[in-house]
C-alpha cells in the first residue's frame, strides 16, 4: 500500500512519523523485526520524521544525526517491542561495518524497531519485507513523503 504526503512545516513531517509509529505499535506480531528504509537528500526530512516517529514510541531522548554514530538504540517499554534502532549509512564505506556492529541479530529480533537512513549501500541485506519513505524536497518547507507498506 502506497501512502503520498506533502508536507509545509517539520511538524507535519513529525506527525506522520508518529501516525506511522502508532499503526506498528498495533501490528500484528512480527515474527522479525519491524524496518523501514528511509531515502531522500540531505535536509529532506528524514530525521525530522523519526523524532515525530520515536516521541510516540515513547522516547523521550531527542533522535538527531550525530555525526560519528552509525547505529543508536533506544529503549522502548512496550509490552511487544523493546529496543528503537536508528541507523545512519550516510558515512558507511561497506555493508560489512554494520554486520560488525550485529545487524543480522537487530533486524531477525520481532521486539526491535529499526529505521535506517540511506539504506542504499546496504541495500542487499535489507529484509525484503520493510516499510520504504521515500523523501522529497520541494521547496524550502516543502517535503514529499511516499510511504510504501
Ligand atoms: P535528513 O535527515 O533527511 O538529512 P533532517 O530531518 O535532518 O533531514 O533535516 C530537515 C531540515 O529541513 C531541518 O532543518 C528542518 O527544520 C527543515 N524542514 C523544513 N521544512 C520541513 C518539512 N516540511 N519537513 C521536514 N523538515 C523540514
Ligand atoms: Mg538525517
Amino acid at each position: 500500500m502506497n501512502n503520498k504526503y506533502i508536507t509545509k512545516n517539520c511538524t507535519e513531517t513529525q506527525k506522520i512519523g508518529s501516525s506511522l509509529a502508532g499503526e506498528i505499535l498495533s501490528l500484528r506480531p512480527q515474527k522479525t523485526a519491524v524496518v523501514l528504509a528511509l531515502r531522500g537528500n540531505l535536509g529532506a526530512g528524514k530525521t525530522t520524521f523519526l523524532q515525530g516517529f520515536a516521541g510516540d514510541l515513547g522516547i523521550k531522548e531527542k533522535v538527531n544525526s550525530p555525526t560519528f554514530v552509525i547505529l543508536k538504540r533506544f529503549k522502548i517499554y512496550n509490552l511487544r517491542f523493546k529496543n528503537f534502532y536508528h541507523i545512519d549509512c550516510y558515512r558507511l564505506h561497506s555493508p560489512k561495518e554494520i554486520l560488525d556492529l550485529g545487524f543480522k541479530e537487530i533486524i531477525a529480533n520481532p521486539k526491535n524497531i529499526v529505521a535506517i537512513e540511506w539504506p542504499g549501500i546496504i541495500s542487499k541485506i535489507l529484509p525484503k519485507k520493510k516499510i520504504s519513505i521515500n523523501f522529497g524536497h520541494l521547496e524550502e518547507n516543502r517535503r514529499s513523503l511516499l510511504v510504501k507498506k
